[in-house]
């Protein structure tokens, strides 16, 4: 088969890990499989079983951008990444429905003195910021690239903001989740130029994925 030409190549944004984990099942139900695995391959663009599919493989947080900046036609990104990167240079069409957990904040175990000012300890400065000046609540904000759970214990921080699936990473810490921020799920974001010059491919690969997780179709059914 020849390949596609590239205006009609779609190229989809999707980070390693959990993400990509629950997001190829998906994607292998609507005939899109990657030829290499990105967790043994150190490609950064793979190909997939459609001659016109590309992945490229980049940090969770920078999903929003490649999108954004029509790098990606088309995104999976969970929706703490969206929610931090406060952007709105992109459609977000479908709740993937994967990757779930909620983003908490947590605390220590036992505290002898509630802190007069809290310090929080996040890689989620923008969302953290919000949730707190909406309760009215003055904090201060350090900003962490992981590992947020050790924060607490070598007394960096008095809370964490950070995601929780099972919740044996803050018990395993002496931990404990405190308060619900929102639920988080992946979400299939899309590139605003895309849907006009790549119209009918993008919105058909939106309207199979939607059908594959059970979601009514975003753009209407043609
Ligand atoms: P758990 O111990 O199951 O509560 O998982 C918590 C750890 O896994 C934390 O380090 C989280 O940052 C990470 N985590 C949980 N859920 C997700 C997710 N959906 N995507 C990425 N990281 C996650």
């Amino acid at each position: 088969m020849n390949p596609a030409p590239d205006s009609e190549q779609l190229v989809i944004a999707v980070s390693k890990g959990r993400i990509f984990k629950d997001a190829m099942p998906l994607l292998e139900r609507v005939g899109v499989r990657p030829t290499d695995d990105p967790d043994v391959s150190r490609k950064l663009i793979l190909d997939t079983t459609d001659p016109a599919i590309k992945l490229v493989i980049i940090r969770a947080s920078d999903v929003p951008t490649y999108v954004e900046y029509g790098a990606a036609d088309i995104g999976i990104a969970g929706k703490d990444v969206l929610l931090e990167y406060e952007g709105d240079g992109y459609y977000e069409p479908l709740d993937l429905q994967i990757a779930r957990c909620r983003l908490m904040v947590a605390g220590p175990d036992h505290e002898r003195l509630p802190p007069t000012r809290l310090r929080v300890a996040t890689k989620y400065p923008a969302i953290t910021r919000r949730y707190f000046a909406e309760k009215g609540v003055q904090i201060e904000v350090i900003k962490l690239y992981g590992s947020m759970e050790l924060a607490p214990l070598v007394g960096l921080a008095d809370r964490i903001v950070d995601l929780v699936d099972t919740g044996n990473t803050l018990r395993a810490n002496g931990l404990k989740p405190l308060e619900h921020i929102c639920d988080v799920s992946s979400r299939l974001i899309v590139n605003k130029a895309a849907l006009k010059t790549k119209h009918a491919r993008v919105t058909g690969l939106v309207r199979q994925l939607a059908a594959a997780v059970g979601a009514s179709s975003p753009w209407g059914a043609s």
